[in-house]
């Protein structure tokens, strides 16, 4: 008997990557859900859609953005998490994968063991807007309505671990200043609230804000990158106009969950890549102020490290500042 083992084995191999190789190549065979952390209409949720899109031509089955709102992005994170592991759930993301664990005390995932990483999206740059009806006309006027006025300002955001909400607490923070805070489920409801001068102030990506910049419908006073942007070329940033070393740019990245079957994610990064050179999805970006990333980064070895570089650089910032949700 002893002696018909090694076949025994060999054919089990074989039956098994015979097996595994079926099943990859009938991967995906049913709709695969993509978790968007925020609400419908929102910056995420565009980037999310447009690529789903793409996603959805290239994999043959269509891609149905889901959006689980919720504490700055980390009830969809958590549900990503914990969902069944088949190659049929995803998570786009962006920052708050990596400032959370700064910011929540109690998270039901950890960003470095619960996922498996797809790759690196695109990064999208950030713009301060106020209301149309705001007094101050530009960053300098806001400056010193703003040391005037900071409890009468409403600063909207889409919660803790929200890019919004770390591009406000940058910019409170430079100024020196406390302004009230309110959180929405994404930023496209804070947006609907700004056009409707519900609130006076809100940060947020240009894959939302460029339309409302380009159309009048808000008072525009800069961009949160280092340098200035080639969509918005006359914009002066906000660190020349004297928050020095302001620097904040979104950058998303795709995951699922961790035991995801590593040929179903190579599948779905495979696609990510076709997807990421689509002229379709290019234009659209181009179109919104974003830049996709290049090609090393759209790797799962590159999502990964950049997420701990982002733990490591946020962290210390974030717990110095003293938020802490629960
Ligand atoms: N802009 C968002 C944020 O502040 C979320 C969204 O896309 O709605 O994190």
């Amino acid at each position: 008997m002893a002696t018909h083992r090694p076949l025994y084995v060999a054919i089990a191999t074989m039956t098994l990557t015979m097996a595994s190789a079926a099943m990859a190549a009938d991967y995906p065979s049913r709709p695969i859900t993509l978790v968007v952390p925020f609400a419908a209409g929102g910056p995420t949720d565009v980037v999310a859609r447009s690529l789903g899109a793409e996603l959805g031509k290239e994999l043959k089955q269509p891609i149905v953005v889901e959006n689980r709102t919720g504490a700055g992005g980390t009830v969809a994170a958590a549900h990503v998490a914990n969902a069944q592991p088949d190659g049929y759930t995803y998570l786009i993301h962006h920052n708050g994968m990596a400032t959370a664990p700064a910011l929540y005390s109690s998270l039901k995932y950890d960003p470095l063991k619960s996922f498996e990483y797809v790759g690196e999206v695109v990064d999208v740059p950030m713009t301060l807007l106020a209301r149309k009806d705001f007094p101050p006309n530009n960053m300098a006027e806001f400056i010193e309505y703003a040391k005037a006025n900071a409890d009468k300002i409403n600063l909207a955001n889409a919660g803790p671990g929200a890019v919004s909400q770390l591009c406000g607490s940058l910019l409170q923070q430079a100024l020196g200043l406390k302004f009230t805070t309110i959180p929405y489920q994404g930023t496209g409801p804070a947006m609907t609230a700004l056009l409707g001068s519900q609130v006076d102030v809100l940060c947020d990506q240009t894959t939302q804000t460029i339309p409302h910049i380009q159309a009048g419908n808000v008072k525009f006073y800069g961009v949160t990158t280092k340098d200035r942007i080639s969509k918005l070329p006359d914009a002066p940033t906000l660190n020349e106009q004297g928050l020095k070393d302001f620097d904040v740019k979104v950058w998303h990245g795709i995951y699922a969950p961790k035991g995801t079957p590593a040929q179903d994610v190579a599948v779905f990064n495979n696609a990510l890549k076709t997807a990421l050179n689509s002229p379709a999805f290019k234009q659209k970006m181009a179109d919104l102020g974003a830049e996709i990333v290049s090609e090393e980064r759209q790797t799962p070895e590159s999502l990964q490290n950049w997420v701990q570089s982002e733990i490591n650089k946020w962290t210390p910032v974030l717990k110095a500042e003293g938020i802490n949700v629960n």
